[in-house]
């Protein structure tokens, strides 16, 4: 099969995300329209990333205010804040890594083993020896 409809298949962007997730989207979408309200009212749905761009404090913040009342003084489930915040850092760290839209490169580069310089894939065990990195065959040879 052709890389990129081999790509397309590996990314079920519906059957892998929309369906899994349905009402965690809507929820994550409903806090971007009142995030944009409460930042920029009255004007058109957009990410300012002017505002507010600590992910990942902001994540653990929501994450433990989770544990001492659910709900926010806006209405929103802390939950919810928590997974628009994972979607923000992680969408951020893959554009910092592939800077297109291209599907094809929204995967991060996990670098090459150090002996056969094969690049490593997803799911692929990974060893490690004097600060190496290696591919199992490799591994089992040095
Ligand atoms: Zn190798």
């Amino acid at each position: 099969m052709e890389a990129k409809a081999q790509d397309r298949k590996e990314t079920p962007v519906y059957s892998g995300f929309i369906k899994y997730f349905p009402r965690a989207i809507k929820a994550v979408a409903r806090l971007s329209y009142v995030g944009n309200q409460q930042h920029n009212p009255n004007k058109s749905l957009h990410w300012d990333r002017s505002k507010s761009g600590d992910e990942l404090d902001a994540l653990g913040r929501h994450l433990i205010d989770d544990i001492l009342e659910k709900v926010d003084d806006d209405g929103i489930l802390h939950t919810t804040k928590v997974a628009w915040r994972a979607m923000a850092n992680l969408e951020k760290m893959l554009e910092e890594n592939a800077p297109t839209n291209n599907v094809v490169e929204l995967t991060m580069d996990l670098g090459k083993c150090y002996e056969c310089k094969q690049p490593f894939k997803p799911s692929q065990v990974v060893r490690h020896k004097d600060k190496e990195r290696y591919c199992e065959d490799c591994y089992k040879n040095i």
